[in-house]
């Protein structure tokens, strides 16, 4: 676990106390600060003061005098500036005092305790989970000691404190970045910008300006990757350039591309010291399906380069990666049949990423779905052999495939499994897809949830069949 000693002998707020809350408000009391700490939901602050201890003091902000208050450590699900910012927000800055997050007291306890560990920081809209466990994994393989977290597992305080030379391969989002300052970090990636979130940032631009912070303060020597395949990374690119920043590109539409890490039908290049050299074919990796899944990797490759490690070691690393759970995961072959687990699609952007992977496919879709519903997929319904409807969604959907794809109304996710891979197993070779399309709260706590819930299923399935009891 690491010390926030930033604030020793001071006063210091927590205001949302959800697992970064906890975290910060340990870190500063380990750290020697007075922390007061609020959420406005009392099973939260139960949960704090029940895992923190009477340590913790609880006050609520409006009963604080901010004067006193050094620094307030802020949640990133609080909204900072838009649509409004936070009450609590507001109390702090006419105090004048600093709004951070749990990220910036991260990078403060590292440059005063261990600036001698190395620090890898991944942004984008999609594909940050994946990169950033990508990463570890590549740093782990080569015989490098390693923590990984952030806004992926682990909160960033709660990681353990590396020595000199270890990496720390941190997931951070546009919300943690809103309350960083200087980075410090040695390798900066960022992968791509779709609109997101716009509510949160006022606009397209505060949300790329909120994640241009992944670049601020960057280390002497240090390298910024950036994905150049939309515009907003190839205006990044030059930005950073121009600021003489050494920047390590990434494309998988742009390719082929020198200086730079490129992907071409499926193939991994490095080109980034001039001749481009193959470092592996990615089609032969089952664990990273498809063009998305493509850039990922070339940025995984692109900063383990600039760490170090050699081609061999990350195309070793990429064979070896066994993937995320609940991002076309396999969870399972029966009777010929592969199950996929793409629970994490929770929108029609992200099942469409899915269903491009694959031709002739059994669709599980529904839950709650999302403006829109499975219009944008259009194109995309020949691929499906048929789609099983269930959750909140299925009327609508079933009103979007009418007419272009077979579908069945299943109601839950047991009855779709069940009709699924009786109609797969009598195809043949064929694919049972999970990838929802919609969020999962009409019947799971979150999308983890229903992707093990579907695994479950799998394996009960399995168990049928070799005790000869399936349909
Ligand atoms: P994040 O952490 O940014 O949400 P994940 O790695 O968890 O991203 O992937 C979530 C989903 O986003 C995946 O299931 C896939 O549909 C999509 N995705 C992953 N990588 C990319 C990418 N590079 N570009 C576009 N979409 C992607």
């Amino acid at each position: 676990m690491i010390t926030a000693d930033a604030f020793r002998g001071k006063k210091t707020a927590v205001f949302g106390l959800a697992r970064t809350g906890i975290s910060a408000a340990r870190a500063l009391l380990d750290g020697g600060a007075q922390v007061v700490a609020w959420d406005d939901a009392p099973a939260k602050r139960q949960e704090a003061a029940a895992k923190i201890g009477a340590r913790l003091v609880l006050a609520e902000p409006a009963s604080m005098d901010w004067r006193e208050i050094a620094a307030l450590v802020l949640s990133p699900g609080v909204p900072l500036h838009f649509p409004a910012p936070h009450a609590v927000v507001r109390m702090a800055r006419d105090a004048g005092c600093e709004v951070i997050g749990d990220l910036e007291l991260f990078f403060r306890a590292r440059r005063a305790g261990f600036p001698d560990t190395r620090m890898v920081l991944i942004t984008g809209t999609n594909g940050k989970s994946t990169t950033t466990a990508l990463i570890g994994h590549l740093v782990r393989e080569a015989g490098l000691a390693v923590q990984v977290g952030g806004n992926i597992g682990v909160s960033v305080l709660d990681l353990d404190r590396l020595n000199p030379g270890g990496v720390y391969v941190l997931e951070v989002s546009s919300y943690q970045l809103d309350l960083t300052g200087m980075t410090g970090a040695d390798v900066a990636v960022w992968l791509n910008i779709t609109p997101d979130h716009i509510d949160r940032h006022g606009s397209l631009s505060g949300y790329v300006a909120a994640k241009r912070r992944i670049f601020d303060g960057l280390a002497k020597n240090g390298v910024a990757v950036v994905g150049i395949d939309d515009v907003h990374g190839l205006n990044v690119c030059d930005a950073l350039r121009a600021g003489g920043v050494k920047v390590n590109p990434v494309a998988v539409a742009h390719a082929p591309m020198t200086p730079g890490v490129y992907v071409q039908d499926g193939v991994l290049y490095d080109a980034l010291s001039g001749e481009a050299g193959q470092v592996t074919d990615l089609r032969r990796l089952s664990r990273l399906p498809g063009a998305h899944n493509w850039q990922n990797a070339a940025a995984a490759c692109a900063a383990a380069r600039a760490l170090g490690l050699s081609r061999d070691q990350i195309a070793r690393g990429l064979e070896s990666f066994a993937g995320l759970a609940h991002r076309m995961e396999e969870v399972g072959v029966v009777r010929g049949v592969r199950f996929i687990n793409d629970s994490k699609a929770t929108n029609a952007d992200a099942t469409a990423r899915a269903l491009s992977c694959y031709d002739g496919v059994y669709v599980i879709l529904g839950g709650v779905p999302k403006e829109g519903g499975i219009d944008s997929l259009a194109p995309l319904f020949p691929r499906i052999r048929k789609a099983y409807l269930i959750g909140q969604a299925a009327d609508a959907f079933a009103a979007s495939l009418n007419g272009h794809t077979p579908y069945q109304h299943c109601g839950d996710l047991a009855a779709a499994v069940a009709a699924s891979a009786k109609d797969a197993a009598q195809a043949g070779e064929a694919i049972v897809l999970l990838s929802p399309a919609c969020a999962s709260f009409d019947q799971f706590g979150n999308f983890e949830e229903r992707g093990e819930a579907f695994r479950k299923l799998v394996s009960e399935y399995a168990a049928n069949v070799m005790s000869g009891s399936a349909a």
